[in-house]
């Protein structure tokens, strides 16, 4: 039996409620987590990371909100000209929300709850409280490194923390700071949604999360979907620090905010395969 060891890379090429867009991959397989930004800025960004031959097997999306699957059917069209035709994996609930224009080809039915295969990455949809058909996060194992993108979700739950606490990397929404929101500017009943059991996760919610979700093994978090209007990128720092420090996990974890308009830095996490 023989020992592998590679990188893992993990890059948020944008997030927030203009688009979200997320690279996972080893450098033999690798997929996009959403595609809610224009498949320019996709390929663009990822070649100024550095990405630029990175392999793209599949797209995994987590709901048909635009800000996650607006691309779809462009990005799906320029992978194939590339000589990369890719499945876009999907809930049922999520394929029929799917706004026409976006309409993919190749679209692969999942269960929330069933893990699948991606060449050698190991995929589990977790299903979030969101409102959207049937909405999931998703963790991606590969070797014995586990990453997971989650976002817009409208509250903690237990099952999110349980996987949580196996990852080494978690991309975590710290959409908006509660007083902020409801000072704010939007309308009412906007403020509701974002507020509501369904909507997106608070600064004070995500620290719940966290705390309970915070396991030895985690290196790297990166503050994901914050908003414009509701948040500051140092409220939701603050926040994610506080958490670490009174889990024990300050200095360990490397924290950042991820941006809507650049990438961030890839991340690497090392696994060994068998
Ligand atoms: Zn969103
Ligand atoms: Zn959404």
């Amino acid at each position: 039996m023989s020992l592998f060891q590679r990188d893992v890379t993990v890059c948020v090429l944008s997030s927030g409620s203009a688009g979200n867009c997320t690279y996972v991959g080893d450098g033999h397989a690798g997929v996009l987590i959403d595609c809610g930004v224009s498949t320019k800025q996709i390929l663009t960004r990822m070649a100024e990371v550095g990405l630029a031959d990175a392999p793209i097997d599949a797209v995994l999306v987590t709901h048909e909100h635009t800000d996650h699957i607006g691309a779809a059917a462009i990005l799906g069209r320029a992978l194939a000209k590339r000589g990369r035709p890719v499945p876009f994996y999907m809930t049922r609930g999520t394929s029929v929300g799917v706004p026409e224009p976006s309409v993919p080809d190749g679209v692969e039915i999942i269960e929330a709850g069933t893990g699948f295969r991606v060449r050698h990455l190991h995929v589990e949809p977790i299903p979030v409280p969101h409102d959207t058909r049937d909405p999931v996060a998703y963790r991606i194992n590969v070797g014995d490194a586990a990453v997971a993108v989650i976002t817009d979700l409208g509250r903690p739950t237990a099952l999110l923390a349980r996987h949580m606490r196996e990852c080494h990397a978690v991309v975590l929404e710290f959409n908006h700071d509660e007083d902020m929101l409801m000072e704010g500017p939007y309308p009412y009943p906007l403020k509701q949604r974002i507020k509501g059991s369904h909507g997106h996760l608070s600064n004070r919610q995500a620290q719940d999360l966290l705390m309970d979700g915070l396991g030895a093994h985690l290196r790297h978090l990166m503050l994901a979907h914050l908003s414009e209007d509701n948040n500051t990128p140092t409220r939701a720092l603050v926040a994610a620090q506080m958490t670490l420090q009174a889990g024990g996990a300050f200095g360990r974890v490397a924290v950042n905010v991820c941006l809507q308009r650049a990438a961030l830095p890839p991340v690497k996490v090392q696994t060994r395969t068998w």
